[in-house]
Order: C-alpha cells, then sequence, then structure tokens
C-alpha cells in the first residue's frame, strides 16, 4: 500500500512487497508507549545532518515532504511495515509495537508473524534497533523480544528511551542508568557480546545525533 499523494512512505504487511531497490534500512521497534513515534520524528525531522558522507552539507536530512495526516498515518498506531526514505540513500523503517493490553495473544497474530519474517528474511536490513523504556524496570515481553532477536542473530541495537525521566520515589522506583544496567545483565544470557546500546530522550534529544552516527557507521562498514 502506497499512502496518498506520496511515494515517500511505502506501508506493506508483507517482506516481498519492501522497496527492492538494495538500499540499507534500519528498523524502529518496541513495546507501545515505548516512544518510538517520538523518537522517529525527532529523527526525521533533524534538519542540519552530515553523516553520511564526508562532503560538508552534502548529505543533510532533508525533510520528508510528507503531510503531517500522511505522516500520522505512517507513524501512527498502523500494524504495518512503514518505509521512510532518507536522503535518497537509505531507509528507516517503522514496525509494528507489541505489548498492547488488548492484544494478550499478540505473539501468534499476523503482524508478529509478518515482523518475524521480516527480521528474518530482509537482507537490506542492516540493525533492528530495539526501543526501551529506561525509565521503568525490564518488562518480560521486552526481554522475550530481545532473547528472540539475539536467538536468531538478528543484527540489533538497544535504543534506550525516555533517559530523561527521573526516578519516582514511591515504589522503590530506580533511575534510568540504573534500569539501562539490570536490562544489560538480564539479557546477556542471550547475547555472546551485550549489543550496541544507546541512551536517549525526545524530550531533551539526547542521543539523536549519536543515533545517526552509528547508522552512518554501521551503512559505511
Ligand atoms: P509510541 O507508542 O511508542 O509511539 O510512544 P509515543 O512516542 O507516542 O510516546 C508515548 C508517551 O511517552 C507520550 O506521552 C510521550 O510524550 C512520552 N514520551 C516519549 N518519549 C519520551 C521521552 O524521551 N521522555 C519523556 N519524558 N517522555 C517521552
Amino acid at each position: 500500500r502506497i499512502l496518498r499523494g506520496s511515494n515517500i512512505v511505502l506501508s506493506n504487511v508483507e517482506t516481498e512487497a519492501c522497496p527492492a531497490d538494495g538500499w540499507p534500512e534500519f528498523a524502529l521497534v518496541g513495546r507501545s508507549n515505548v516512544g518510538k513515534s517520538s523518537l522517529l520524528n525527532s529523527i526525521v525531522k533533524r534538519k542540519k545532518l552530515a553523516l553520511t558522507s564526508k562532503k560538508p552539507g552534502a548529505s543533510r536530512l532533508r525533510p520528508l515532504g510528507i503531510n503531517s495526516e500522511e505522516h500520522a498515518l505512517a507513524v501512527g498506531k498502523t500494524q504495518c511495515i512503514n518505509h521512510f526514505r532518507i536522503n535518497d540513500s537509505w531507509y528507516l523503517v517503522d514496525l509494528p509495537g507489541y505489548g498492547y493490553a488488548s492484544a494478550p495473544h499478540e505473539l501468534k497474530t499476523d503482524w508478529n508473524k509478518f515482523t518475524k519474517d521480516y527480521f528474518l528474511n530482509r537482507s537490506t536490513l542492516v540493525s533492528v534497533f530495539l526501543l526501551i523504556d529506561a525509565s521503568i524496570p525490564a518488562k518480560k515481553i521486552d526481554l522475550e523480544y530481545a532473547s528472540w532477536l539475539g536467538q536468531n542473530q538478528v543484527p540489533m541495537t538497544i535504543i534506550f528511551t525516555k533517559c530523561d525521566k527521573r526516578k519516582k520515589k514511591k515504589n522503590g522506583g530506580k533511575h534510568p542508568e540504573e534500569n539501562v544496567q539490570d536490562f544489560q545483565e538480564l539479557i546477556s544470557e542471550y547475547f555472546e557480546a551485550v549489543p550496541p546500546w544507546i541512551m536517549t530522550s525526545s524530550v531533551t534529544n539526547q542521543g539523536r545525533d549519536e543515533i545517526l552516527l552509528h547508522m552512518s557507521q554501521l551503512r559505511n562498514y
């Protein structure tokens, strides 16, 4: 499905129907409410970037040229694989979230199947960016998702979100830094080496440039 008025965003539910131009891509995935839309917006709205080329200004991330309605459709709660073409040279891919309260058996649903099919068969996928909320303790479903990626050797980067949030004194809450450390310890058994990770905040824009630099390094690898 091509969104109305634009062929910049491609939206579909089959790996085979994804763009076939061979450009590298990075897929963002995370539990519902993890902050994926906020992060995606903060990345695609960045206007001054020069990360894909050494020539100054040669590879700035251009605004995507899609209107807010299309953007909302593409980054909203649609259960599709959404491709955002960046700089005519690579893709940011928004994948369906997981962990919706209304979908207790989600692991068995179609969208999870096609997401897994995408992870296993999309040859241009450089790395999955798994978003983890650093403001709360690790959730079982996040650990399951990370372990599935690890066990299937899908290249992965962990993006910790909401790192600006301070701990809640009630409930014995922890600082984002402590939650990050706990999560890394918990997943270490599924990975030979802890995957690369970046701490971010869409409120302060912490980590945004680091994400883009990391993507650029992986693309040129
Ligand atoms: P999505 O469901 O994963 O797309 O999550 P959203 O981007 O819609 O964000 C869910 C909620 O978390 C919203 O209320 C956001 O304002 C909030 N949020 C997202 N990112 C951050 C962040 O970096 N810091 C803080 N403090 N709140 C955030």
